[in-house]
């Protein structure tokens, strides 16, 4: 094919110049690119041949050619202008001047013809040079055409061979299995046909008759089908014959080659169909109702994951977005209400969850009453300072390591148990003093169940003593008042129990709710007794707890520890704690490594009211946290994110914004109507801080009181602010100024602390703070009152009122009420005041008038206006 294309388009360049030869003039012709025939066509006008053999013939034809006769110059006689002829000697000279000429001519005209020839030559050889190159070129096409036609010959040939003979053996295969098929069949058939006519011939010898035609009719049927199958192969056989190119197809149709066998279905055949039903059957999946589903949408979500939460396309939430007129990217974040409605768009329901959700769950459920065990009380001690707090818990260890309780040194962990008898234990709290205890409440930890009193005999009810009892009060734990230092000369418990009675502690001893024991930390005297009375006081409580859960606890005491890193003893309140367990302990997280008791052993578990040392930490928590065991460190690791970054929050709060005395509205109480303003009270004497509190305690009435929660001479120190943040109190300072730690603590805590040097300022200031609290009230003053004498349409105000002012004056900017029958039927606002038919602010007795009302127009003749102010008047405490 190539090649007669080839040869085609040199003929055409041959046939272009030819007839440009034949009409004397060589056209030019492009072909190829290959022709240069300008110069010949030139060359052609220049030396004037007339239809010789032009010069740029095709190859083919071009032979050099020989110099050109020219036509010969003939000297003209020149037509004399006057008529007259030459001289000889004219003619002469001119005939040899004419001479020379044409010898010149002729030289000239010979050497043009010779350079002439030359060109041509050059040319003729060049076009052959060509022609033989082309004809080299597509020789060489030809050749390589050829044999890449032949190699596609062979490859396909080899392809064909090789397509054959795996056709061959595939159907070789097939043929040999459908054999082994049929042989298994046939042998199997047989198998029952014999059984069968066993059966028969059985069956026969009991019955004659019908028994033959069955079995001719069982014959037959195989017989018969297989008649079926051997036509239907010649019918194939014969439509192949009629295709005649049956040798290609056989190679492919394999099957059907098979001569006598039935087409059967291919693997991928069957695999397709199979295909094809499921794709049906998913097709079929979006005309079902789509499956809603409750989607989680915290406060922020990024496109990508409400998507994947959805399990949308991202780019489906975009468009949807979109719809909603929200152009985002994948990585944005959208708020809730957006979420929300891109959820309920994709016919999902949205459950929406804020950051702090985090922690639910983290302290479980409350347990069922049948759940409960009884749990040791957790103790602490409290006390004026020397009063022998420390030597109390002391002297009750001691007596409990003497007593042979599981041995060794006892370690301070923070905690320890102590058993009253063989079933029962009491815990103490290592950490006397009502810093601590107060410390841990304001980080909302009520851990303590009873306070022991520790009241030193000899040096009776003092300061600190009643902080601790006001610090007990506040937090509602009851206390134990120890009278100690009995081994003393100068212990005067009586006067002890009459100092408390100042302070509203009744003692037992005046037929009061509060146990008192005497005791002596040195001698260890009415230790016993003090258990006793902690056993008691603990049963009076019912403390139970479920063990079998979860452990949930508070954090005591926690430690950097060198060797061990963050240390943290643990009281657990309900639950087992055991090794391996992962919890959260304030801000921070760990996998417990390690339990170590109050004795220094290691425990594998421990249960409620059991202090317990855990390793484990990956960060120190504070005194008071709160501990809790989680399912997983991605929870652990949740929760403690969320709670670092409040943290951080808040102190950002505190430092951005001083509290007022008014934005502690908020943290007043509401107890049975009554809203309480609590305060912790500091002042520099004792007279100024008991006037002071005397007279904040009658500063409320029945709506609002005021509670000195705290009222002591002394600086403001930390153990103030705890007490403070602890009960959402205000902090008054009267000639008092806080320690520089108190401060700080203020100022993280957002405690809010005022200062005051004048009582009836710091009263006033406390009034006013209530009164605020209670909001403005307001006095109705009755301006004027106007009789409706008709009512009339007004155009587009609708109706106004023809009123006659009977009483005071009626004033526009006042608010109005209609009354009917002494009935309020309208409140509201007069919108126009018209006297005559000007727009007035006043109107008075007496006089006419015309007014309108802010929406409504159901008034009639008859009705009467009441017009009156609302005065905020002062509220009085
Ligand atoms: P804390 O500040 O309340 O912890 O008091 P301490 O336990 O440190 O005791 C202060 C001082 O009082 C120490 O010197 C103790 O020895 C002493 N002390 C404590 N309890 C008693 C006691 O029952 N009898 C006597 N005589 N001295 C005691």
């Amino acid at each position: 094919m190539s090649d007669d294309k080839k040869l085609t388009l040199s003929g055409r360049t041959t046939l272009g110049v030819g007839k440009g030869v034949e009409t004397g003039q060589v056209r030019q012709n492009f072909s190829h690119g290959r022709s240069k025939a300008v110069v010949v066509e030139r060359k052609k006008k220049r030396i004037l041949t007339k239809g010789g053999a032009a010069a740029g013939s095709t190859p083919a034809e071009t032979k050099p050619v020989a110099p050109k006769q020219t036509k010969s110059f003939t000297p003209k006689k020149p037509a004399s202008p006057s008529g007259t002829t030459l001289t000889d000697a004219e003619m002469e000279k001119r005939a040899k001047v004419l001479g020379e000429a044409k010898i010149r001519a002729e030289a000239e005209a010979k050497e043009k013809a010779a350079l002439e020839a030359k060109r041509a030559k050059e040319e003729a050889e060049r076009k052959m040079r060509e022609a033989a190159e082309a004809a080299a070129r597509s020789e060489e096409d030809n050749a390589r055409a050829k044999a890449e036609a032949d190699a596609k010959k062979k490859a396909e040939a080899a392809a064909k061979q090789k397509a054959e003979a795996e056709a061959e053996k595939r159907l070789a295969e097939q043929k040999a299995a459908k054999e082994k098929a049929e042989a298994e069949a046939k042998k199997k058939a047989d198998l029952e046909a014999r059984a069968v006519q066993l059966r028969k011939a059985s069956e026969a010898r009991q019955a004659s008759g019908g028994g033959d035609a069955q079995r001719e009719e069982r014959k037959g049927k195989p017989k018969r089908a297989k008649d079926r199958k051997n036509q239907n192969n010649n019918e194939q056989q014969n439509r192949r014959g009629r295709g005649g190119d049956d040798r290609r197809k056989g190679g492919r149709l394999s099957i059907s080659n098979v001569g006598g066998e039935e087409r059967q279905r291919s693997l991928a055949s069957y695999k397709r169909m199979q295909a094809k039903k499921m794709g049906l059957a998913g097709n079929a999946g979006p005309s079902q109702p789509k499956q809603s589903r409750e989607i989680t949408v915290p406060e922020a979500i990024s496109v990508q994951d409400l998507a994947n939460r959805m399990a949308e396309k991202a780019t489906s939430v975009l468009k949807t977005l979109m719809k909603l007129g929200v152009i985002a990217t994948i990585n944005e974040t959208l708020d809730q209400d957006t979420a929300e409605l891109v959820i309920e768009e994709f016919g999902h329901t949205a459950k929406r969850v804020s950051e702090a959700d985090v922690e639910i769950g983290l302290v479980g459920e409350d347990d069922r009453e049948e759940d409960l065990s009884p749990r040791a009380p957790i103790v602490t001690v409290m006390g004026h300072v020397d009063h022998g707090k420390t030597s109390l818990l002391d002297a009750l260890r001691k007596a409990n390591v003497v007593s042979g309780e599981a041995g060794g040194i006892t370690q301070h962990i923070g905690a320890y148990q102590v058993a009253i008898d063989k079933d029962n234990k009491i815990t103490f709290l290592d950490t006397p003093g009502h810093a601590a205890f107060t410390q841990m409440r304001a980080r909302g930890a009520s851990v303590t169940d009873i306070v022991v009193l520790v009241v030193a005999g000899d040096d009776g009810v003092m300061p600190q003593t009643i902080e601790a009892i006001n610090h007990a009060k506040a937090a509602g734990v009851p206390l134990i008042v120890a009278i100690n230092k009995m081994d003393r000369e100068g212990a005067n418990p009586d006067r002890v129990r009459q100092e408390l009675l100042q302070h509203e502690v009744v003692v037992e001893t005046f037929q009061g709710d509060t146990q008192e024991v005497e005791v002596s930390a040195i001698t260890g005297m009415g230790l016993d007794k003090l258990k006793e009375a902690l056993g008691l006081q603990a049963e009076i409580l019912e403390l139970k707890a479920n063990p079998d859960r979860a452990a949930e606890g508070v954090v005591v005491e926690a430690k950097l520890d060198k060797g061990r890193g963050p240390v943290a003893t643990v009281l657990v309140q309900r639950g087992t704690l055991k090794i391996g367990d992962i919890f959260v302990a304030g801000a921070e997280w760990g996998k417990v490594r390690a339990l170590i008791n109050d004795k220094g052993a290691q425990v594998k578990e421990a249960g409620p009211s059991v202090p317990v040392e855990v390793l484990g930490l990956n960060g120190t928590p504070g005194a008071g946290d709160d501990f809790a065991v989680v399912e997983n460190e991605a929870r652990a690791r949740e929760v403690t994110a969320y709670r670092q970054d409040q943290a951080l929050k808040k102190r950002q709060a505190a430092m951005a914004a001083p509290k007022t005395l008014e934005s502690i509205f908020s943290k007043i109480k509401d107890d049975e109507g009554t809203q309480y303003f609590d305060v912790v009270l500091k002042g520099d004497v004792q007279g100024s801080v008991e006037a002071i509190t005397q007279a904040l305690q009658k500063a409320g009435n029945d709506d609002i009181q005021c509670r000195v929660i705290h009222g002591a001479v002394g600086g403001i120190t930390e153990t103030d602010i705890a007490l403070a943040q602890a009960s959402n109190a205000l902090i008054m300072g009267f000639n008092v100024r806080p320690s520089r730690q108190a401060r700080e603590a203020a100022e993280t805590e957002g405690v809010t602390i005022k200062y005051y040097s004048i009582i009836y300022d710091l009263i006033d200031e406390v009034k006013a703070a209530m009164i605020g609290q209670l909001g403005p009230e307001f006095k109705e003053n009755v301006i004027g009152q106007a009789d409706i004498k008709e009512a009339f349409t007004a155009g587009k105000a609708g109706k106004a009122a023809g009123c006659f002012v009977i009483e005071g004056s009626i004033r526009r900017d006042c608010k109005a009420r209609i009354l009917r029958d002494d009935v309020i039927i309208y409140e509201g606002e007069i919108n126009n005041l018209r006297r005559f038919k000007d727009d007035v602010n006043e109107v008075r007795s007496g006089q006419d008038c015309g007014m309108t009302f802010e929406n409504y127009h159901d008034f009639r003749a008859g009705d009467v206006v009441e017009v009156y102010e609302l005065l905020e008047v002062e509220r009085k405490l």
